[in-house]
């Protein structure tokens, strides 16, 4: 089914603009056609009622089931120096369930917070096109950029991903926790302080086998284990 999103209701109408309509447009929906639309963490069941120029009015006919995940995962990622990698890693842990993004300026990460903050409103757009795609309808929180050395490990179960450490391996962590924090470093990876102030602050230091991954496939790889044990 597709799947729309919206952020505007007036009573059992759902409006869809912009970018939407363009979508909707292109999936040329049948006058009679049941789509779905987001609106406030919720997915309504929809037909159209009216077409305008730049505005489609969806009537909501009912509401679909919708899936939470089972557990509560906020990714500390470390700015990456190419930037576009972070819209690929916003995509991703969007479709995978990934409640909080908190972007983590360390000693190799990218390091402009003014510039890091104009991405806010493109990391929105891709996570939306991402809820769509999934039909999740919880938007990913993205936090305010933070140092690396204010992490403090406040979760159920609190990990780092360190390629230059010889950590645990993913099957020792608590798989059956609810609720992770795991931080996940950039290109050129952790500082030796970094990695060890992380381990002294009491993030479980994790090494994925058997090879050393991007960072995207890192964040990607162990976001889809944790949700799934
Ligand atoms: N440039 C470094 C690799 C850094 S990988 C090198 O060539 O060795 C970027 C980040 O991905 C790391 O900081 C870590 O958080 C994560 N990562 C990649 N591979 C990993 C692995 N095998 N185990 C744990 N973390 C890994």
């Amino acid at each position: 089914m597709h799947v729309f999103y919206s952020e505007e209701k007036k009573g059992n109408i759902l409006i869809l603009e912009e970018g939407e309509v363009k979508h909707f447009r292109v999936r040329r929906i049948g006058k009679e056609e049941e789509f779905g639309v987001i609106y406030e963490e919720r997915i309504y069941l929809c037909k159209v009622e009216k077409e305008e120029k730049s505005r489609i009015f969806c009537k909501i006919v009912g509401q679909l089931e919708t899936k939470e995940p089972h557990k509560d995962i906020t990714l500390y990622q470390c700015i990456t120096v190419e930037l576009k990698t972070m819209d690929t890693i916003v995509r991703q842990i969007t479709e995978l369930g990934v409640k909080r993004l908190v972007p983590i300026i360390s000693e190799r990460s990218f390091r402009k917070k003014d510039a890091i903050k104009r991405k806010f409103e493109k990391w929105k757009k891709i996570a939306v096109e991402a809820m769509k795609q999934a039909k999740r309808p919880i938007h990913l929180h993205v936090s305010e950029p933070m140092e690396l050395e204010e992490l403090e490990p406040i979760h159920e179960e609190n990990i780092v991903l360190d390629n230059f450490y010889k950590g645990i391996k993913v099957k020792n962590v608590n798989l059956t926790a609810e609720n992770f924090g795991v931080v996940v470093g950039p290109e050129g990876g952790f500082s030796e302080r970094e990695g060890r102030i992380l381990r002294e602050k009491g993030f479980k230091s994790v090494i994925l086998e058997p090879y050393t991954l991007k960072s995207e496939t890192a964040a990607v790889s162990i976001v889809s284990i944790l949700m799934n044990c």
